[in-house]
């Protein structure tokens, strides 16, 4: 098994999708990704995303952001 970690939320009009870790070996871009309401990095590659929402900011209430 290949267990990947949770990094973040992708947040679309019909809601979140998780976002994983990449694959060990996999071609990536050298781009954080910020998360779009604290500008915190989600992750320190795989970026530029817009749409990107980290754990903390996604455990948060919708009001609160
Ligand atoms: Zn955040």
């Amino acid at each position: 098994m290949n267990e990947r970690k949770l990094i973040g939320y992708t947040e679309r009009e019909e809601g979140f999708y998780p976002m994983y870790e990449p694959a060990k070996g996999s071609i990536v871009t050298q781009a954080f990704i910020l998360c779009k309401y604290c500008s915190g990095a989600v992750y320190h590659c795989m970026g530029p995303r817009l749409d990107a929402v980290c754990l903390t900011c996604h455990e948060k209430d919708p009001d609160v952001r």
